[in-house]
């Protein structure tokens, strides 16, 4: 970008050199045309340094954003829908097969059969199954 400046410079040293009569009107057509390239290129210049800073900005806000989304949304895999296992149990009062995920059971609540709303495990007689004493 530096380039561009550096090609004005030299259109500039161009035109001083062909010793054109800058008080003519081509001369003063010639100057003032130069004089703008330079305001451009200069302007350029400092608009590709401020989209740089812009861009280097946007890219440490998008990490944040990133590091953010990894804090929030904690991805665990093994933990995904996929993997949970459903224990098929038959209820002892409706006799209709239902579904439990298996994380139901790691709770202290009682399991409740969805079709008719009877208590399936109680907490009390689930210890007392699992402990012979
Ligand atoms: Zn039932």
């Amino acid at each position: 970008m530096f380039d561009l400046s550096e090609k004005v410079s030299y259109i500039r040293g161009l035109a001083e050199g062909m010793g054109l009569d800058m008080e003519t009107n081509e001369g003063k057509l010639l100057s003032h045309i130069i004089d703008v390239l330079s305001d451009m290129a200069q302007a350029i210049i400092e608009l590709d340094a401020a989209q740089a800073e812009i861009e280097e900005y946007l890219e440490t806000i998008d990490e944040d954003l990133a590091d953010m989304e990894n804090a929030v949304f904690e991805k665990d895999d093994e933990d995904d829908d996929e993997n949970t296992y459903y224990i098929e149990v038959e209820c002892p009062h409706c006799h209709e097969t239902v579904f439990f995920d298996e994380d139901i059971f790691d709770d202290d609540n009682d399991i409740v059969c969805p079709n008719c709303s009877e208590t399936i495990y109680s907490e009390d007689e689930y210890n007392k199954e699992s402990d012979p004493d």
